[in-house]
């Protein structure tokens, strides 16, 4: 069966090979922008469809809805990736705790948190007219509590109020949902694409964008009876 599939934020980075590798899968892909003209152009160099959505925009959310009902009536694969690190003209120093920006953590929210709410809510009737809906979560292993509890893994890890709990949300955020949605059949799993060199971090990252698609892909995927209310990276399950 052909897969109609929203990638957010996937004018470029790690979305964008989502949405390409899903499409060299035979899936129906829309790429999710919030600029009508780099969506537009990303899709047209993949050979895909796009759609304009600011997740942070409830408006913009309904609209997106709204063109993916009129062309396809479902929608089987939601991949939330589109994510900040930091608001525009910010740095990490405004995210340390004992001094940190509430503006530059409540903005980093309103994306990675509060977007995938709003996003997945305003799609979840168009899933639920789906055989097999499938949810995906980008999070990060960066956020996991367990790395950040252990005191020799956390020190190669950056100190961050923002960023890292948004995404330790994110994750938390995916089990309830899985958990709600499990008895609908909706399977809802949270992935780490690994440090890539994308604009989020300066492309300070050793893996590439189309290597941190991997895991996305690989959840995008799962059979109807697959797994859901799991963590996972390229290599297997993420420490919580
Ligand atoms: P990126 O290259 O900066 O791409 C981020 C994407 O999200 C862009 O398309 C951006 O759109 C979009 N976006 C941001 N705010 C948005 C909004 N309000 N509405 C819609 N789209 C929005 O970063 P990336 O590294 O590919 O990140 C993708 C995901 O992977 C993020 O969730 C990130 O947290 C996660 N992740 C990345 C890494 C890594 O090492 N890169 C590691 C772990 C997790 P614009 O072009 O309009 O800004």
């Amino acid at each position: 069966m052909n897969e109609i599939t929203l990638v957010t934020g996937a004018n470029k980075g790690i979305g964008r090979e989502i949405a390409a590798q899903l499409a060299a899968l035979g899936h129906t892909v829309v790429i999710g922008a919030r600029s009508a003209g780099a969506g537009k152009q990303a899709a047209e160099e993949l050979g895909v469809e796009s759609v304009v959505l600011d997740v942070t925009d409830p408006v913009s959310a309904a609209a997106a809805a709204g063109t993916l009902e009129a062309r396809y009536g479902r929608l089987d694969v939601l991949v939330n990736n589109a994510g900040i690190s930091r608001p525009p003209g910010s740095d990490l120093a405004h995210q340390r705790p004992g001094s940190a920006d509430l503006g530059v953590l409540r903005a980093i929210f309103e994306t990675n948190v509060f977007g995938v709410v709003t996003v997945t809510n305003t799609l979840l009737p168009l899933l639920r007219r789906s055989a097999a809906p499938r949810i995906v979560n980008v999070s990060s292993s960066a956020a996991s509590l367990a790395r950040n509890a252990d005191p020799e893994l956390a020190a190669q890890l950056p100190i961050s109020a923002g960023y890292t709990p948004s995404k330790t949300a994110l994750t938390s955020l995916t089990l309830q949902y899985a958990r709600e949605l499990r008895d609908e059949g909706i399977l809802v799993n949270a992935v780490c694409p690994g440090y890539c060199a994308t604009d989020l971090n300066g492309h300070s990252g050793h893996r590439t964008p189309a290597q941190g698609a991997v895991a996305a892909v690989r959840m995008a995927t799962i059979p109807a009876d697959g797994p859901t209310g799991t963590f996972v990276d390229d290599e297997g399950p993420v420490p919580w």
